[in-house]
């Protein structure tokens, strides 16, 4: 998108907030006031942020650090004085899901152990611990040791089993170490594993795509988060990392591939989860993204709280002083106003892509009618049809809001992160 073309969508989304969640919601994000801190939780979720990789990923957008043995110690005492100043502060909350990401988790698994230990000595865990990993770590030993820790859920970031495609994300593995790590994965009893593979890269063709997709299910894959090569490379975010190595694919392009993963789906018994993901049998749904509620750890983790979102420093040595003397490690706050809340839960729904409109009075209180009167539209343009209480996105409604969600809402963390990345502890961000 051009200079204008980005002034115009800036322009557009901003009309469309004010008119949806009204003029009292500030889209600013800003240090904390001296003496907040966060209110008490009965229920939420939890994510650990591990932030090393052995190598750097051309494309990759994601707060991470070179590995290096010295770090793993005070990075891992770190994240159990956060978990501490979490549990300090909202509670021994229920903790209903777990999941780890990065970075690459499976490079410091002992360290993650230590701060799963301290989250269940102070919270009350009660539901599934889901991991991303990265093939080329995958063995028996990590295996066991994923065992060990309670792990159900498992993914792996394959990307493509081509080799062309491999050596263009800069992966650092071929498809052969991809497979068997796979077939480990799947053969090792977990609940579920989960297969990410990426679409719409550069002179990628539809068959490429389905054969990567195929390929996983056949080794044993019972969940498929498929993702399209993500616009943050040719943004601002993009051009401070210097990712230049790669190139987007035309709307076309991106949308015949998306056609022909969900027909592929819908052939083989995968049903759609969400905009992404899709899983085959009665398998519980992984997903990192749409849990209503969670409380970050790790270098520029963020939390969704009942009354806004908080973002932690996104620089490791920051974020490790921090804590290691005594302080936090948040560095900015987005207060909720009027029915922001309500307003965030269902742009998740349509990213489930199911709408549960029977909770949309107790969700959005004196705002359900607007929603409505907007879901209406939706199911009229045949973007969504009823199916019982639920309001279900169709494939080209799931389409377009793949789309609306490359143009606008990642603009959103494009700027939060570009800004997070530049000064350790940012004074004010607006979106
Ligand atoms: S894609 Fe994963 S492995 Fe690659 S640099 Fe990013 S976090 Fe690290």
């Amino acid at each position: 998108m051009n200079h204008l073309g980005h002034r115009f969508s800036r322009f557009v989304t901003r009309a469309a907030r004010r008119y949806l969640v009204g003029a009292d919601q500030r889209w600013v994000f800003e240090p904390p006031a001296p003496g907040w801190t966060p209110l008490p939780i009965e229920r939420t979720s939890f994510y650990l942020h591990v932030p090393f990789c052995r190598h750097f990923c051309p494309y990759c957008p994601y707060t991470k650090a070179p590995y290096h043995e010295s770090l793993i110690e005070p990075y891992t005492r770190a994240a159990i004085a956060e978990v501490d100043g979490w549990a300090n502060t909202i509670g021994s909350a229920k903790i209903s899901s777990i999941y780890i990401g990065g970075g690459t988790p499976t490079i410091a698994l002992t360290s993650v152990s230590r701060v799963l230990t301290r989250v269940r000595e102070r919270f009350r865990l009660t539901g599934d611990i889901c991991i991303e990993t990265n093939p080329t770590d995958i063995d028996n030993e990590i295996v066991q040791q994923l065992k060990d820790m309670g792990v159900t859920l498992v993914s792996l970031g394959i990307e493509s089993f081509t080799a062309e495609n491999l050596t263009m994300l800069g992966r650092g593995y071929d498809s052969i170490v991809a497979e068997r790590a796979l077939s480990l994965l799947a053969g090792s009893n977990f609940t579920s594993v989960n297969a990410d593979i990426m679409f719409a890269l550069p002179n990628q063709s539809v068959s490429s795509v389905i054969a990567d997709i195929a390929r996983a299910a056949e080794l044993g894959a019972d969940q498929i988060t498929t993702y399209p090569l993500f616009t943050f490379p040719y943004t601002s975010v993009g051009e401070y990392l210097h990712l230049t190595a790669v190139s987007m694919p035309k709307l076309k392009v991106r949308r015949e591939q998306y056609r022909a993963i969900n027909q592929w789906c819908d052939q083989n018994d995968f049903e759609r989860t969400s905009v992404w993901g899709f899983k085959r049998g009665n398998v519980p749904r992984y997903s990192s993204v749409t849990r209503d509620g969670y409380i970050g750890v790790g270098p520029g983790a963020g939390s969704h709280m009942t009354d806004g979102f908080v973002l932690n420093t996104f620089d490791l040595n920051s974020w490790m002083e921090s804590l290691s003397s005594g302080g936090s490690a948040i560095a900015l706050r987005m207060p909720f106003a009027g029915e922001m809340a309500g307003w965030w839960w269902l742009y998740w729904r349509f990213y489930d892509t199911r709408i549960p409109l029977d909770e949309l009075d107790i969700v959005l209180g004196h705002d359900a009618r607007k929603a409505r009167w907007w879901l209406r539209i939706v199911e009229q343009a045949g973007f969504a049809v009823r199916n019982g209480e639920f309001l279900k996105l169709t494939e080209p409604g799931a389409f377009w809001l793949h789309l609306v969600q490359n143009y606008f809402a990642l603009n959103y963390v494009n700027t939060l992160w570009t800004q997070s990345r530049r000064e350790s502890w940012p004074k004010e961000v607006f979106i």
